[in-house]
């Protein structure tokens, strides 16, 4: 596998909350070292497998907030009621300065504002669920909600649909293994012009 690149670029998931695209973006972040994450800033609570400083940033809500108040942050969302995220900038420098190009897994309104920051050095990817059915089947049966939490998520889903077409590509997430070919497909082009597969 080609693993040299001189970094600098960015790319961009995003999707409706469950479609896949967290199971995507692992698969490439495992796949090409050239390629390294975004870990963003939070003020929801840390899940049972996740680790601060890894997964996000895991911040009270008034270190939440005095950070955008001392505008560290490239851009930043309520994604949920009282739930923050967002990007900081410091993020970006880290990773750029490793040479290393970037990997986002973020929401829709989020990815819109860092691919109008980033125009052509971004690749943004909406990821779409086969159908809107089985983003609720997944998103139920992946059990990391409480109830609430999970109706607060399937009803943004609708909205957060209607961006689909804002973004560079459209990934269909219906077979996982497809779509991770499909996903490293887009990275190799992006990156080097054209997939390995296809160098002489
Ligand atoms: P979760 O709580 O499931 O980890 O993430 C909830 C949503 O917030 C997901 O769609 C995730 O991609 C998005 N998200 C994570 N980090 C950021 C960020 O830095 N900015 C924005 N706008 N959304 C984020």
């Amino acid at each position: 596998m080609r693993t040299t690149s001189k970094g600098g670029k960015m790319f961009i998931f995003t999707a409706p909350s469950g479609a896949g695209k967290t199971t995507i973006v692992r698969h490439l972040l495992k796949t090409y070292d050239f390629l390294d994450f975004s870990v963003s800033a939070t003020t929801r609570e840390m899940r049972d497998h996740e680790i601060d400083g890894k997964d996000y940033y895991f911040l009270t809500p008034e270190e939440f907030r005095a950070r955008v108040d001392n505008d560290e942050f490239i851009e930043w969302e309520e994604v949920y009621e009282d739930q923050y995220y967002g990007t900081l900038k410091s993020e970006v420098d880290r990773v750029w300065e490793t040479g290393k190009h970037i990997v986002f897994d973020i929401e829709v309104k989020g990815a819109t504002n860092i691919k109008d920051l980033y125009g052509d050095k971004c690749h943004a990817i909406f990821i779409k669920p086969p159908s809107l059915e089985i983003l609720i089947e997944r998103l139920t049966s992946r059990q990391t909600e409480s109830d609430a939490s999970l109706k607060k998520r399937i009803a943004r889903v609708r909205e957060e649909m209607t961006y689909k077409d804002s973004f560079d590509a459209i990934l269909v997430n219906d077979l996982l293994q497809v779509a991770l070919k499909e996903a490293e497909f887009m990275v190799e082009t992006f990156v080097f012009g054209k997939p390995f597969d296809e160098e002489e």
